[in-house]
């Protein structure tokens, strides 16, 4: 073995994939049965439906580079994401478009009355965004207090499990408005979903006869052969898991967000007509509904045509057992990352990567492009051993 990369996620995999075509002898290792991380889906058996096991995932990048790295292992189709949210009664469209404003607000108004209207809005709330005390109050700065009410007031209450006026500002760095009827919710060049599924896509990722997978294996098991304690200063690493787990969160540990996903087949074939619908409002307890069928109308005929999968999403504060999802970053946090970031400075032959092990929220090119980039620094080369694996 020439490289151990633990996590099968899409970092760990573009950079086994990349070792595995310079000529590396790799083995990935992860603690989950699956590879993937979180981008994993599988086929639902009774319904033909392709399920996201940890929640929607849409590719989407404006990446050259990326989009011609993840296309030597699948097609993707031309879906096109677009989110609606139910607020009081009335679905309305997502992000906040004319459509959204003209709706809400019983109008026909063009770009620049609506634009008028929210500045107004913005102004009568009297707060400066810039020197804005909390969340909510930046918020109502930049869009106005009714439109921050109906749709983000609840949902960030819901996501952070915590009043909008005690969060920081910083959560938030602007509330894109757009003064155009476009509600495609990602403005990236490239966007669509592998075509096979995610499965077939990382499964060809780790396809190279140089890379060896072991699934349902935890670095931190001491009894098993890619082990931290065996593996440590005698081979490079490059770790996608936790960084605070690696130093056993010595420095303390990190907050993250986690979600509860409830999975449940529906005897309808069609539950609401697309494949995401958020909830924005308090006296509904989850946060969004996807509706999996949605992501490939171009599969129809193999989809069941008397049920439907669908997942409720809840959020909530991650406990030490749960998946972390979502880095909460605190002042606090950002502290202990400093710690954690020097610690790992100074250990030798370990290159910390991919969302867990930057303790930042990547998307999947994020990811894949961060990959690339240690990568491309030459980072780890046959026979090199130990020196320099970050
Ligand atoms: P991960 O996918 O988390 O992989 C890390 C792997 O390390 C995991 O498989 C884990 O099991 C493994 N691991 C951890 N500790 C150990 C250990 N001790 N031993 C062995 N293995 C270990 N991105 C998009 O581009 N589009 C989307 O629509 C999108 N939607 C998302 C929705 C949700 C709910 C979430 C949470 C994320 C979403 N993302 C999306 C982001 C995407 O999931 C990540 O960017 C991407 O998967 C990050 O890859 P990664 O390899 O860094 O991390």
């Amino acid at each position: 073995m020439d490289l151990l990369v633990v996590g099968a996620g899409l970092y760990g995999l573009t950079v086994a994939e990349q070792a595995a075509q310079s000529g590396l002898d790799v083995v990935v290792i992860d603690r989950r049965d699956h590879l993937g991380g979180n981008a994993y889906s599988s086929v639902d058996e009774a319904t033909g439906i392709e399920v996201h096991r940890y929640g929607s995932h849409i590719f989407h990048t404006s990446n050259e580079r990326v989009w011609q790295y993840v296309r030597r292992f699948t097609a993707f189709t031309d879906y096109r994401h677009r989110v609606f949210s139910t607020h009081a009664g009335t679905v309305y469209p997502l992000p906040i478009n004319l459509g959204t404003l003209n709706q809400f607000f019983h109008a026909a108004m063009g770009p620049a009355a609506a634009q008028a209207l929210i500045a107004e809005q913005a102004a009568q709330a009297g707060v400066d965004a810039e020197s804005a005390a909390n969340l909510e109050d930046k918020a109502v700065a930049l869009i106005g207090r009714p439109l921050y009410e109906a749709f983000i007031r609840g949902y960030t209450h819901k996501q952070w499990q915590t009043d909008p006026r005690e969060l920081p500002a910083s959560v938030i760095a602007r509330l894109p408005v757009r003064y155009t009827y476009d509600n495609r919710y990602f403005s990236d060049t490239y966007e669509g979903l592998p075509a096979h599924g995610y499965g077939p896509w990382l499964e060809a990722m780790a396809s190279h006869p140089r890379i060896d997978v072991r699934l349902g294996v935890d670095f931190f098991d001491p009894t098993q052969p890619f082990s931290k304690d065996r593996v440590r200063g005698q081979a490079p690493i490059v770790y996608t898991g936790p960084v605070d787990r690696y130093f056993d969160h010595s420095a303390g540990p990190l907050a993250w967000r986690t979600l509860d996903l409830e999975t449940q087949t529906l005897p309808v074939r069609d539950f609401q007509g697309t494949s995401v619908m958020n909830y924005p409002d308090l006296d509904v307890p989850y946060t969004r509904i996807h509706e999996f069928r949605h992501f490939h109308p171009e599969r129809e005929d193999r989809h069941a045509q008397d049920r439907t999968v669908i997942a409720r999403e809840f959020s909530r504060p991650a406990g030490p057992d749960d998946e972390p999802y979502y880095p909460v970053s605190t002042p606090a946090d950002r502290e202990r990352l400093r710690q954690y970031r020097e610690l790992a400075e100074d250990e030798p032959g370990v290159h910390f990567g991919g969302r867990l092990g930057s303790y930042l929220y990547l998307d999947m090119h994020m990811a894949i492009a961060s990959a690339l980039q240690f990568w491309g620094q030459g980072a780890v080369t046959a026979g090199t051993g130990l020196r320099s694996a970050r």
